[in-house]
C-alpha cells in the first residue's frame, strides 16, 4: 500500500468509526422523488439508518438537522456501471477510493463491473468485494461475470453468485457473441431473478478499432468502430429475451440505430432496458480531431446525429438511466499514442453537472426527470433492497444537491486515483452537496 492509499484507508475509517446519528432531520428543502410522484417543498426525517417521513414541515426532534433551503432532496443516486479496479489493478483505483469518488458525486450506490483481475465470476471475489476492509464509503453492489473468466464459454453460478450478494450478470467489456451461450445466459438469468447486462459490441468486426466509423475516421486515419456493431448484438439480444421472457440492459447506449432497436423492443413488451454515459450524451466524435487519448472511449464517442438521439431517448423514455461507466487508468496507460491509449473515462463526480448542465439547462429536460434517471429507474432496473426512493422504511440513502451552482470542474480535486478525465475546466450547473449512506454522512460539500 502507498503512502496516499493508507491516508485515503485512515480518513475512510476514521468515518466508519464515527457512530451515525440516531436521527436526522433534512428541512427546507424542495424534495424530488419520481418514484412516489414527489416533487414539492418537505422535509425528510430519518430514523436508525432508515427513511421515517416525508412531508412538509416535520415537527420530529432529531440529533441532527441539515438545513436544506433552495437544495433539492433526492434519493441516493444510483449508478448502474462503475468499474472499481480492485482486486487485482489497484494502482488505477481501488473500492476506497473510488467509493469516495462516488460519495463526492451524490452517487450512495455504485453496481461495479466484473472485469477485476482476476474476473469476478465467483462467490469469494464478490464476498471480497463487499468486505468492510474495503473502506468503502458507499453501497457497492457487484455484478458478476456471466461466463467464467468472461471467456464466452462456461456460464457461472449465478444462484450462488446470487446469494453471495452480485446483483445481476455481464461479461461487459468481452460481450457475449454466442447465441445458445447467450440464450442460456438469459435463461438462468431469469430463473434467478437477474437482467443479464451486455457491453453491446459485435468484436469481430471491431477488433484494432480507435474510434467511431464515418468521415471524421476516415479524415483522421484512425481505424473506426461502424454503429452496426452496437445495433447487431442490441437486436439480437432483444430477439432472444422476447423468445425467453428474460430481461436484457443494454450497457452504455451509443448509437441511434440501438436506441431505436431498444425502441421497439420496449413498444413489443419484450423486457428491455438501457443506459447512456453522460460522454455520449455530452460530446460527439468531432472532440477526437486533436487526438487526445481524454476522449478515447469504448463505445467511441459518436455523430452529432447519434447524439441527438441520445437526448431525445432520454427524453421519451426510451433511456432508463444514466450511468458514468466510470473507468479509472493510470497516466501511462493514457499518456500515449492514441492507438496504444487505453478506452474509457473517469465520471462520478461530472454526471450530476453534466446532467443539469446538458440535460436540464441547454435541453429544457425537467429536473424531475433527470432525477429519475438517476434514483428510482435504476433503482428497478436492479433490485437493490428498495434503493432508489424515499420511500417509508427504506434505507436512508439521499442526496441534496444544489441545481443551481455554477462551478467548474478541476480534476486535480478529483477523488478518484485516476484523472483520466476530458472534463477538467469545464464549467458545470449543478453540485451534490451532501451524501448520506444509511442515515451516515459519507460526503458533505465546503459551503
Ligand atoms: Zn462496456
Amino acid at each position: 500500500m502507498t503512502r496516499k492509499e493508507s491516508a485515503f484507508m485512515s480518513v475512510n475509517q476514521r468515518l466508519d468509526s464515527k457512530q451515525p446519528p440516531k436521527s436526522l432531520l433534512i428541512c427546507g428543502g424542495h424534495v424530488i422523488d419520481p418514484a412516489n410522484g414527489v416533487d414539492g417543498p418537505a422535509d425528510v426525517f430519518i430514523r436508525d439508518g432508515k427513511i421515517a417521513a416525508v412531508a412538509p414541515k416535520l415537527k420530529e426532534k432529531a440529533e441532527r438537522t441539515i438545513e436544506a433551503k433552495g437544495l433539492i432532496v433526492a434519493p441516493g443516486f444510483i449508478d448502474l456501471h462503475v468499474h472499481l479496479r480492485e482486486p487485482g489493478q489497484a494502482y488505477k483505483e481501488t473500492i476506497a477510493t473510488g467509493t469516495a469518488a462516488a460519495a463526492k458525486g451524490g452517487f450512495t450506490s455504485v453496481c461495479a463491473m466484473p472485469n477485476t483481475q482476476p474476473v469476478n465470476d465467483s462467490v469469494e471475489t464478490t464476498r471480497w468485494m463487499q468486505s468492510p476492509e474495503r473502506g468503502a464509503l458507499v453501497n457497492v453492489f457487484p455484478i458478476a461475470a456471466a461466463t467464467l473468466g468472461s471467456q464466452g464459454e462456461k456460464l457461472t453460478d449465478f444462484y450462488a453468485l446470487r446469494e453471495a450478494g452480485a446483483v445481476a450478470v455481464s461479461d461487459d467489456g468481452r460481450p457475449i457473441l454466442d447465441d445458445q451461450i447467450m440464450r442460456e445466459a438469459l435463461e438462468a438469468a431469469k430463473r434467478t431473478g437477474f437482467p443479464v447486462i451486455q457491453h453491446a459490441e459485435d468484436t469481430r468486426v471491431t477488433a484494432g478499432t480507435q474510434m467511431n466509423y464515418g468521415a471524421v475516421s476516415l479524415r483522421l486515419g484512425l481505424r473506426g468502430m461502424p454503429a452496426e456493431a452496437e445495433a447487431a448484438i442490441v437486436r439480437r439480444d432483444i430477439e432472444l429475451a422476447r423468445k425467453t421472457g428474460a430481461h436484457i440492459h443494454v450497457a452504455h447506449i451509443s448509437t441511434a440505430a440501438a436506441v431505436e432497436e431498444v425502441r421497439r423492443g420496449k413498444r413489443e413488451g419484450v423486457r428491455v432496458s438501457c443506459e447512456v454515459t453522460p460522454h455520449h450524451f455530452s460530446l460527439t466524435e468531432e472532440a477526437v480531431a486533436g487526438y487526445d487519448t481524454r476522449y478515447k472511449m469504448n463505445p467511441p464517442l459518436r455523430s452529432q446525429e447519434d447524439r441527438e438521439a441520445m437526448l431525445m431517448a432520454l427524453e421519451d423514455g426510451t433511456i432508463d438511466a444514466i450511468a458514468t461507466d466510470h473507468a479509472p487508468h493510470a497516466h501511462h496507460e493514457k499518456m500515449v499514442e492514441f492507438d496504444r491509449a487505453a478506452f474509457d473515462i473517469t465520471g462520478l463526480e461530472t454526471a450530476l453537472g453534466l446532467g443539469i448542465s446538458e440535460l436540464h439547462e441547454k435541453r429544457g429536460i425537467p429536473l424531475q426527470r433527470v432525477v429519475e434517471l438517476l434514483t428510482a429507474n435504476p433503482g428497478r432496473i436492479l433490485s437493490l433492497g428498495g434503493r432508489g426512493q424515499l420511500s417509508a422504511g427504506a434505507p436512508a440513502d439521499v442526496t441534496i444537491f444544489d441545481p443551481k451552482r455554477k462551478w467548474t470542474f478541476d480534476w486535480k480535486e478529483s477523488r478518484s486515483k485516476s484523472k483520466n478525465t476530458p472534463f477538467g475546466g469545464w464549467k458545470l450547473t449543478g453540485k451534490a452537496m451532501v451524501s448520506i449512506v444509511g442515515g451516515r454522512l459519507v460526503y458533505e460539500a465546503a459551503k
